[in-house]
Formats: C-alpha cells, sequence, structure tokens
C-alpha cells in the first residue's frame, strides 16, 4: 500500500486512562510498557493465547496486564444481534494472562470477551481468533482438522530456495468478477474461482499457461471496509486488516459460517498447488483498520506507537501504526506468519509498507520460518518505505532500503528506483523514464538490470496495484489525448520493451496481473475503493493482446532458462558484462550463462544499428516476436535493432 488518499481516523480511545484506579496518561501507560519491570513481568511467550480445544475442553487465554477484569461471552451465532449463551468470568493468572477452561468442546461456538480496563468495559473480539463470524466482530472456537479440503495432507508445493520466483500479484475479486473469465456464478469473486477449471486459457490454467511460479494475492485475511453480509458490487483492495488470522468472509461463499472461509481459502491454496504455483499473502501488520479495534480495547496504547504527546504516531498516513518493537506484537507478527505458514500451507509473505517494521523483527520472522521444514523456501519481502517517520523506539532499526543491509538475505525488498527509471515516476503521470521519452537514464537502467547490486533481495517491477497499471501509465505519459481502449500498436511496443527489461535483469521478477494484456484502470491512479467492474480483470483483453500475452510467456521462459539471472544466492551478479555502443543511450549486455546470451535495449522510436560482440549468433527475439524454434537467423557484426526493443539473440 502506498500513502496516498486515504486515511482512515482513530476514533475513541481517549490518551487518558486510568490504571490500578489512579489516571493514567497514553504516556505513562507507554512508558510502563517499556519498564524494566514490564519486561520481566509481563511478556508472555506462551503460544496458547485464544481458545484452544483440549480433550473435549475448551481452554481460552487472553493477554491484558492492564485489565482489572475479563468475561468470556458465548453466543449462538456470529451475528451482531446473536442470543448469548452464557458469560464466565476469566482468572487472573501470571504474566497478565487471564484464562478459563470450560469443560465442553465448544466448537464451532461464538464468542467474545467483555475487558474492563482504566477505558471502561469493552466487548471485543479475540485477537488471537483463528475463525470469527460475519464482519469479523465476534470469534468463534474451531476445530482446525474439521476445515480441511480433502487430500490436504497431500497438498504441497516446493520451490528451490536457490533461484529467483516470478511473481503475479492479483487480488481475489479481480481475478474472476468478470463474466468473461468463464468461472461459474456462484464462485466469482471468490476464494473457489481458483478450485474451477473452466475449459479455457482463464482462471488458474491460465496461470500455469503464462508459468509464473508464485502469485501474491492482496490481503485475504479478515478486514474491515466491506460489508460481508452486503452486496456483491462493493470492491476494496482490503488494506484495513480487522483479525489477522482469519480468511476474509466476502471471498468465502458464506460468511456467516466461520469454518467456510477457511476451508475454502484452503482450496484455493490447494488449487494453485496443484498447478504448481506457490501462493503468497499479502500481510499489512503496519496498522489497523481503525484504533477502536480488539487491539486497543484488549491492551489500550501497547499495541500501537504513540507519539510524544501520547497522541497515535501514523506512519501508514492510515491513522495508526502498529508496534513491532513492543515485544508482544512482535511475538504477536511471529505467530500470525507462522499460522499462516502452517496451516494454510503458504509459500510466502509480502510486507505492507516494511518500514514500519523493525529490522530485529523482520529478521525473527525470517529465522522462524526457516525452522520450518524446507522454511528457506518461504519467501519474504516487503515494501521498504513508510508513509511517515515512525515512533520506534530507542535503537530500532525500520525495514527500509538505505536499512537493507540490516535484513537477513532472505528478506527481499521492492526496488523503486527499478521502477521508476524505467518509465517514470509512479505519482505524476507526465514524468517520463528510459523507455518513453528519457533515454538518457542508460546508467539507471543498467542499474536495474544488476538488480541494484544485491539480485538475493531486490524485487524488480515496473506495476503493481498501486498507481497506475503499466499501460495507464505509458498513454498518460505519451498522448495528450488518453485512450485507455483502442489498441495501440505503438504503445504495445514500448509495453513489451518495460518487461523485456525487467525479465533479462536480475532480481526477482514481479508484475500486477493483468499488466500482460496492457490492463488498464482508464487512467485512475488510486482504484483501492473503485467499483470492480474498473479493477477486474477483463479476460477479453487477454485475446485482444494475445500477442503481448505470448510475449510475456516466452520472456518469462526465457528468465527461467538463465541460470545467471535466476540465482538468488549470488552477492552481484558477476556473470553479466555490459557492451558500449557508440550511443551511450543504447544498453547492451552479454550474459554469460552456459550458452551466451546478448541483450540490447533500443529507448528509441526509431531503428538503431548496434554493435554485436564477436562470433556468430542466433536471433531469439526481435524484441516484438520470440521466434519459433529451430527458425535461424544468424547474426554477425551488426544489427538493426527494432525501435522501443528488447533484443535477444544467443551465442552460436
Ligand atoms: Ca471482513
Amino acid at each position: 500500500m502506498m500513502y496516498k488518499g486515504y486515511r482512515f481516523y482513530f476514533v475513541g480511545g481517549s490518551p487518558f486512562c486510568k490504571i490500578g484506579g489512579e489516571m493514567k496518561t497514553s504516556k505513562e501507560l507507554t512508558k510502563w510498557y517499556q519498564s524494566k519491570e514490564f519486561q520481566k513481568e509481563y511478556i508472555y511467550d506462551g503460544n496458547d493465547l485464544g481458545s484452544t480445544i483440549i480433550d473435549d475442553k475448551t481452554m481460552f487465554k487472553l493477554w491484558s496486564p492492564v485489565a482489572t477484569k475479563v468475561e468470556l461471552n458465548l453466543y449462538e451465532s456470529g451475528n451482531e444481534d446473536a442470543r448469548k449463551l452464557g458469560s464466565f468470568l476469566l482468572e487472573k493468572g501470571e504474566k497478565g494472562v487471564f484464562s478459563y477452561l470450560h469443560k465442553e468442546n465448544l466448537k464451532n461456538t461464538y464468542y467474545t470477551y467483555t475487558v474492563t480496563t482504566s477505558e471502561g468495559e469493552k466487548e471485543v473480539g479475540d485477537i488471537y481468533a483463528k475463525a470469527c463470524g460475519v464482519n469479523g466482530q465476534k470469534s468463534m472456537v474451531v476445530d482446525l482438522a474439521d476445515t480441511n479440503p480433502s487430500n490436504w495432507e497431500e497438498d504441497q508445493f516446493s520451490y528451490d530456495a536457490n533461484k529467483q520466483p516470478i511473481i503475479y500479484e492479483l487480488h481475489i475479486k479481480d481475478f474472476s468478477y468478470d463474466l468473461a473469465s468463464g468461472i461459474s456464478e456462484e464462485k466469482r469473486g471468490k476464494f473457489v474461482a481458483f478450485t474451477e477449471d473452466t475449459g479455457k486459457n482463464t482462471g488458474v490454467e491460465y496461470l500455469k499457461n503464462l508459468g509464473v511460479t508464485h502469485v501474491h494475492i492482496l490481503p485475504m485475511y479478515d478486514f474491515g471496509s466491506i460489508d460481508e453480509a452486503g452486496s456483491e458490487e462493493q470492491f476494496n483492495w482490503g488494506y484495513d486488516p480487522m483479525n489477522y488470522n482469519v480468511p476474509e468472509g466476502s471471498y468465502s461463499t458464506n460468511p456467516f459460517d466461520g469454518t467456510v472461509r477457511i476451508r475454502e481459502c484452503k482450496e484455493m491454496v490447494q488449487a494453485l498447488h496443484r498447478a504448481g504455483i506457490g501462493v503468497i499473502m499479502d500481510v499489512v501488520y503496519n496498522h489497523t483498520y481503525h484504533t477502536d479495534t480488539h487491539f486497543q480495547h484488549t491492551v489500550p496504547y501497547y499495541y500501537y506507537r504513540t507519539k510524544a504527546d501520547g497522541s497515535f504516531s501514523d506512519g501508514s498516513a492510515c491513522g495508526n501504526e502498529t508496534a513491532s518493537d513492543h515485544e508482544m506484537f512482535r511475538n504477536y507478527m511471529i505467530q500470525s506468519v507462522m499460522y499462516w505458514a502452517k496451516e494454510y500451507h503458504l509459500d510466502g509473505f509480502r510486507f505492507d509498507l516494511m518500514g514500519l517494521h523493525d529490522t530485529e523483527t523482520m529478521n525473527q520472522i525470517r529465522a522462524e520460518l526457516n525452522t520450518l521444514e524446507n522454511g528457506n523456501e518461504i519467501l519474504v519481502y516487503g515494501e521498504p518505505w513508510y508513509a511517515d517517520e515512525p515512533a520506534m523506539q530507542k535503537g530500532c532499526i525500520p525495514s527500509i532500503t538505505k536499512n537493507v543491509a540490516h535484513l537477513e538475505k532472505g528478506i527481499a525488498i521492492f526496488s523503486d528506483a527499478t521502477r521508476d527509471s524505467i518509465k517514470g515516476s509512479v505519482f505524476y503521470e507526465e514524468e517520463v523514464g528510459y523507455v518513453n521519452g528519457d533515454p538518457t537514464l542508460a546508467e539507471e537502467v543498467k542499474k536495474a538490470v544488476l538488480a541494484q547490486g544485491r539480485p538475493g533481495q531486490i524485487i524488480s517491477y515496473v506495476s503493481a496495484h498501486d498507481n497506475f497499471t503499466l499501460y495507464d501509465k505509458l498513454v498518460m505519459s505519451l498522448n495528450k489525448e488518453w485512450d485507455f481502449t483502442t489498441k495501440d500498436e505503438a504503445m504495445i511496443q514500448i509495453n513489451k520493451l518495460c518487461a523485456g527489461i525487467i525479465f533479462t535483469s536480475g532480481g526477482a521478477a514481479f508484475f500486477q496481473a493483468g499488466e500482460e494484456f496492457a490492463r488498464t484502470k482508464l487512467g485512475e491512479g488510486d482504484s483501492y475503493k473503485s467499483s470492480p467492474l474498473l479493477n477486474m480483470l477483463d479476460w477479453k483483453r487477454s485475446e485482444t493482446y494475445t500477442d503481448l500475452v505470448e510475449y510475456y510467456k516466452n520472456l518469462i521462459d526465457f528468465k527461467k532458462q538463465s541460470e545467471t539471472l535466476m540465482d538468488k544466492n549470488c552477492d552481484r551478479i558477476e556473470k553479466i558484462e555490459f557492451i558500449e555502443q557508440v550511443d551511450k543511450n543504447i544498453v547492451s549486455f552479454v550474459i554469460k550463462d552456459d550458452i551466451h546470451k546478448f541483450v540490447v535495449y533500443n529507448p528509441y522510436s526509431e531503428e538503431v544499428q548496434v554493435q554485436v560482440p564477436e562470433g556468430k549468433w542466433n536471433l531469439i527475439s526481435d524484441g516484438n516476436l520470440f521466434m519459433e524454434q529451430g527458425r535461424e537467423i544468424v547474426i554477425e557484426k551488426t544489427y538493426l535493432a527494432n525501435s522501443s526493443s528488447a533484443i535477444i539473440l544467443e551465442k552460436i
């Protein structure tokens, strides 16, 4: 997520509260939370907070060093007006943990806690809940074994940890909202859309044909901006977390039954794994929907950072920022990531506004994942920036670009330098990059080719959900009159050059779903809550722009075959040698794979004669098409490069 137009302001939660009967400001509370006494007496490192079924009994545990009383409320359903079945007092134990053992197996029973703190009595959901009712207000006791789809124990995915992934970024609803997706009505816009074989080149079959190794799914944990009981026309990206350990209800076929969303989310993962595709989840631990949350009401001012004046710090520009540098939230993040990795078999995590998390937390997450079997294959990467300076404790290092050396090697960052040097700033539509008007950025593009000198830790990309789609950006930066719907061959050619650069460069290749069929949002740069019709993948376009799709497919294949470009473990790319051309704006280089490749980028709208290194070369791609196998075009000494093209030759 990027810090732009949208903000949520905190409601409730005055900066004053009482503890032990005396008035304490949020400032005093924060100070107490950071005191030695608190660290010693109240940090709980158990992994059993929440509700757990133990031998046909149910244990409830809640952590709140500041609560004076905690009651458990059981409900008949998860709905707002559900009938209460009874209330039970939890007992306060050591480390600020309240607990209650119910003598029955309460699986599928909905519950809340009434927590009394200096802020008064608040009825809240369980922040450790693994299941919940509609709109995430009430938690649910769940027996996870009941939620497994058939053959779940056989579900598996493996990806060589030494190789770069090729990541496709998509949103659950975008993927199948379009009728032309061929997905059946009841599955459209849902997790289970991924389980359907449409009999044509759409859905998971399409992803498989495209050749991506992983999909990166925009938030699919429970978020707050969609009324799960409301209409299907609602849309949101989902960067407004409610329940971190529960899938989003609006993506399920029944948000009222807490088990359905869990099972269907697993079915999606299973279907992608069957297609040989890994699943990465976009995680937004850096802020919550607002501060009138289960977190704030359970332990006031603990889970959020506050400023010197006691008000909430707002490094996310969404009204708050969470506190990864506070031990219990750090533990929470680690446990949450581990839970998704183990229970949902996820293959990667993309951290939104990772700059709001300290490097220590990120490194601990990496280390914990590595303890799992093949855990080193699980991808960890994030946005190395924040909207505003976070209020981290002294000595903590924010996970931003300039601190990348403090992050473990198995943690990668998005390269905004690569993104913007190729096609111009994401913020200003008229600003251009190397491919669309400023060929003098050649030196910056060379850095992009070398993955900014840090191949194992760089995500190379030109477009993501934030800001203009690549195609829209190209149209807006190059044309005075914006026409996003008429097929424009010149624009497609420049789109090809952008992709050509990404897939002949080091780093992990990443692209926004539909970039390969000139996805348009008609110039909308911030569609986080625009209509699903604007946001959806327009599957007809995948046919109209089939030559562009084919080109991406071939590029993906090309990258996968290059041992140099796929090498994630190297500290720098030694096997790329730049070749100087007469015109310094032409970038050209040899990739010293077992079979050498020669790559040329021509950023001009005219053809350019380029020098080819010694020997005979075979044309692989003229920047427009990939040659059919066996169709040899032998090149020596010079080559006339097409306009706006990434040329690829292979040594004979
Ligand atoms: Ca929700």
